[in-house]
């Protein structure tokens, strides 16, 4: 049963109020084929269970993860063994997982206030993200700068760091967005260790460097402000951006569903209380609009890479329809390339194939829109792991996740340096 505690103040600030998942479970559901798509999708749909898909269904034989309430644990197993499909829980005390990261973030802002020093290898609040992105620009102040291109639903300022080395010219550019959907906390700390990489790694690596010799970078490690602030005040499992829905109670879209690429189309949906919610119209999500607005205004992006959790896979256009794209050879290469240098630094598996075939169909998604507008190299990180731990991958994966992740950032962008059009 989901409640929420208001005695914040006795048990520290960083978990008041949030929403407590005491008993509930997170169950993998075995899927070999249509029929049990079917049955299973029964089970999905009941708003009985009261059930939150953290990956759903795709076309193929992969298994489905659920978060399953306590109170829905007993109907569930009864209607899985009713329907004969297997399943297993992945993670059997999820509070106790909740209280473990938090705990740690606790101590880890204790640390960092005593030191001073930013611990990549740990999870951050948003202050601290903005924080560090300033000192990056401070430090370097010749290599990057940090940016505000616009604003949060609920006034929250949207920072980029870009990186480059020709002041003032519009050169070709790549754009690094992570963490637009909230929960994903892997994506929004992957971002901000690949910050600091790049002006580490400037002028020492020769690949980081050429590239920022023809193009510039700019990275967005929090796409999704007020999300994120939520996940960490009121319910770690939010999702959606948090804009008030003029027809229903239910807050927030999917900013991941609100690209204007065949807008409302498959894999989204029109119920504001969805997870996959499109939103009213296009663009309507202001996080979604202050990037389309500024990747428009420069003109000369040729790259957008998104990033997410969990499952590893690495994808390309199209989500909103299993017709390939017209690049699709070209960004398969690209694809396959950057998994297999991603996987040489200890070994992690990343599935490659466009998006509509490899997950399951999503309209309106970011590296849709970029591709429909001519940013070719349209690629989207699904980041570890593969289901053990989820949304809720523990802080001591953060560098090992950001240092192979960099590893197929990096092949994309070399790739994109030598094939500029
Ligand atoms: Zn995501």
């Amino acid at each position: 049963m989901k409640w929420i505690l208001f005695f914040g103040a006795l048990i520290g600030p960083s978990i008041c109020g949030r929403e407590k998942f005491f008993g509930d479970q997170v169950f993998r559901i075995n899927v070999r084929g249509g029929d049990e798509i079917s049955k299973l999708s029964q089970l999905l749909n009941s708003d009985n269970f009261k059930l939150d898909v953290w990956k759903s269904p795709s076309a193929f034989s992969h298994p489905v993860d659920v978060l399953v309430p306590s109170v829905s644990l007993q109907p569930v197993k009864s209607f899985l063994k009713s329907q004969a499909l297997q399943y297993s829980v992945t993670i059997a005390d999820l509070q106790a997982l909740l209280d473990k990261e938090d705990e740690e973030m606790q101590h880890n802002e204790g640390q960092e206030r005593s030191n001073n020093n930013f611990n990549y290898g740990a999870y951050h609040s948003l202050e601290a993200i903005y924080h560090e992105m300033d000192n990056i620009a401070g430090e370097f102040p010749d290599l990057a700068h940090r940016l505000k291109i616009g604003h949060s639903f609920e006034n929250r300022s949207m920072y980029v760091l870009k990186f480059g080395t020709a002041e003032g010219r519009r050169r070709p550019a790549v754009w690094l967005n992570a963490g637009i959907h909230s929960r994903e906390w892997i994506s929004q700390a992957t971002a901000i260790w690949t910050a600091r990489k790049i002006v580490s790694d400037y002028g020492k690596d020769p690949a980081i460097t050429s590239i920022l010799e023809k193009m510039d970078i700019f990275l967005l490690p929090v796409a999704n402000p007020d999300g994120y602030v939520y996940t960490q005040t009121k319910n770690r499992l939010w999702r959606k951006t948090r804009s008030l829905n003029s027809r229903s109670p239910c807050i927030g879209a999917d900013p991941n569903r609100n690209w204007n690429s065949s807008f409302a189309g498959a894999g989204t949906s029109n119920n504001p209380c969805s997870e996959v919610y499109h939103g009213p119209h296009a663009n309507s999500e202001v996080e979604v609009k202050s990037v389309v607005d500024f990747i428009q205004q420069h003109g000369n992006f040729k790259c957008f890479i998104d990033l997410h959790s969990y499952s590893q896979l690495l994808m390309y256009p199209y989500g909103y329809t299993v017709n390939k794209a017209p690049d699709a050879e070209e960004l398969d290469e690209v694809a396959r390339c950057a998994a297999k240098a991603l996987a040489s630094l200890s070994g992690t598996k990343y599935q490659v194939g466009p998006i509509c075939t490899t997950v399951y169909p999503a309209s309106g998604s970011s590296t849709d829109w970029a591709y429909d507008n001519g940013i070719k190299y349209a690629f989207t990180f699904e980041l570890r792991d593969t289901g053990h731990y989820g949304f809720l991958l523990p802080a001591n994966q953060i560098i090992p996740t950001a240092e192979e992740t960099w590893l197929g950032l990096k092949t994309i962008m070399e790739h994109v340096r030598d094939h500029l059009y």
